[in-house]
């Protein structure tokens, strides 16, 4: 290619990637890309409306025959170029994720990181797309399973991990056989663009990868579509529900990833430092835009006390600043209306009658006065009715809820309408069994703060944290983008023995 894929198509203006080519929007709407470090505009992603949304398909549609009779190992082979240029690349994604996120460019690693794991694991689908074979069903009859692409799958993205999460859908969806339309958050779309050009590079056929950037135009042309079979979505509850409702409405399959109130419970008996450097890397990491960021310490008993104690001095002497400066541990927030409504729940929290242990809101950093930054917020003595524990904040605030019991711990977990993450700290392996076994959540860590699963096993949550019956990536994800098909075949020699009325069975 002559062009980068992500090279504007004027000086601050994204393409759409269609086709195996940059394509410039045509609707005349455009949305802004801020970098939150310096509070600017840094470019404009279109947004793309109907008309764009059916060109995108139609070219996917026409791609796919061809790439889902490619033979399930020549389609691997793409993706593992794909994966060595992600590897050389990795260091350019993470700073496109810095910039537009707001992320600490180490973290924006980390994210690239989980994300290339994926690829790893779709290089060795062949393995699960093989069937099962049952010879002699019946008298001459034999039986196989075997599992084909659905066609053209759509995946919607949030803004949070706008690297790692399209790379929990497509490297899985494009091992199978399907082709793809991503449509990325237009809040940080610059990191997709480059994983379209790598995938090029990596030799996919045109056609068979699309970035189609937009809003809720795109998103619901998407899910009415007559030609898309299947759609991905991770993004916020309300929408994930609607994602659903609306998608499984028009005939497709659905898997639709929601949000999170991750609890990180810590018995008497756990290794205080240890919990203490797990909540505050699991609460203020990535500002806390993460789905399994931990946002609730639930303190059992007498650990109450110094577990607060030691949250309030390192809460407080957080580094915050830009998210290029090495020196960061925390970034700013990806927009100001996020830090507005973050800020909100700050004050919303006060109102409540929480103690506000420490209180990052109006922090400024040098140099960079207009960024989108907040400190870490610490808040003691929340209680199950406030909004501020019953709503997922999306910020680096922890709420301390204190508890006297296991048994009340992990009621208050099983009670909360999300079940993405929970993490229990203790030295007892029978506590940790117990808990385990009994909370109401799907990815469940002991001494582990954020217990995302690899991509050889299948990440998902439970409850209002995830619609559908699939998780993403692992065999999880190759079952959802496949159908399952089973062939029964006999070849006669001579006559069978005429028309049968009856139910077929074996003999
Ligand atoms: P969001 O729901 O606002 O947006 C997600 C996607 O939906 C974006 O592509 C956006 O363009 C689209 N969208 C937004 N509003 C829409 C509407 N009204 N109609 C149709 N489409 C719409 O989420 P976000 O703010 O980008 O991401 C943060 C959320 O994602 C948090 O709630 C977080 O917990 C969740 N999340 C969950 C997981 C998980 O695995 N469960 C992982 C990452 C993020």
């Amino acid at each position: 290619m002559n062009q980068p894929a992500e090279q504007p198509a004027r000086v601050g203006d994204l393409s759409h990637f269609i086709d195996g080519k940059l394509q410039a929007g045509r609707s005349g709407r455009f949305g802004d890309v801020f970098n939150p470090s310096e509070g600017s505009v840094s470019a404009r992603v279109p947004l793309a409306g109907t008309d764009e949304v059916d060109a995108a398909v139609a070219s996917a549609r026409a791609a796919f025959p061809a790439w889902a009779a490619t033979s399930p190992l020549r389609r691997a082979r793409v993706l593992f170029k794909f994966k060595e240029l992600l590897d050389a690349n990795a260091d350019d994604i993470a700073r496109a994720i810095a910039r537009e996120h707001g992320k600490v460019v180490s973290d924006a690693r980390g994210e690239v990181t989980r994300g290339i794991e994926v690829v790893e694991f779709a290089c060795g689908i062949p393995h699960l797309l093989k069937g099962e074979y049952t010879e002699q069903i019946g008298s001459g009859i034999d039986s196989w399973s075997l599992r084909q692409p659905l066609g053209v799958c759509a995946g919607i993205t949030p803004f949070n991990f706008p690297a790692m999460v399209p790379l929990w859908m497509f490297p899985v969806a494009l091992a199978c056989g399907n082709s793809f339309v991503l449509k990325p958050s237009e809040r940080d779309p610059s990191a997709s663009l480059i994983l379209a050009r790598l995938l090029r590079e990596a030799g996919l056929p045109d056609g068979v990868f699309t970035v189609l950037h937009g809003d809720k135009v795109a998103v619901d042309a998407l899910l009415q579509h007559p030609d898309v079979a299947a759609i991905s979505f991770v993004g916020s509850t309300p929408i994930a529900e609607y994602v659903y409702r609306t998608a499984t409405a028009s005939g497709k399959r659905v898997q639709a990833l929601g949000g999170a109130k991750n609890h990180l419970v810590v018995m008497p008996d756990a290794d205080l430092e240890q919990a203490v450097d797990a909540l505050i890397g699991a609460a203020y990491g990535s500002a806390g835009e993460r789905c399994m960021a931990i946002s609730v310490a639930v303190a059992v008993g007498p650990i109450a006390d110094p577990l607060v104690a030691a949250l309030t001095e390192r809460a407080r002497s957080l580094k915050v600043g830009a998210s290029e400066d090495p020196a960061s541990e925390m970034g700013p927030l990806v927009t100001r209306t996020h830090l507005d409504k973050v800020s909100g729940y700050v004050a919303r929290g006060v109102d409540e009658q929480a103690t506000l242990l420490v209180d990052g809101r109006g922090l400024r950093v040098a140099g960079h006065e207009s960024g989108f930054f907040i400190g870490g917020c610490l808040f003691d003595h929340v209680t199950p009715d406030m909004i501020i524990y019953r709503e997922e904040i999306f910020g680096p605030v922890l709420c301390v809820v204190r508890v006297k019991d296991m048994e009340s711990a992990l009621a208050l977990v099983n009670n909360h309408e999300f079940g993405n993450g929970v993490s229990l700290f203790t030295r007892d392996g029978g506590t940790a069994r117990e808990f385990s076994s009994r909370a109401q959540i799907g990815m469940v860590g002991i001494n582990i703060p954020i217990p995302v699963p690899m991509a050889f096993h299948s990440f998902g949550g439970w409850k209002r944290s995830l619609f559908g019956d699939h998780c993403v990536y692992g065999p999880e994800g190759v079952r959802f983008y496949s159908h399952l098909k089973t062939v029964s075949s006999r070849w006669p020699s001579g006559r069978t023995g005429g028309a049968e009325f009856v139910m077929p069975t074996m003999k």
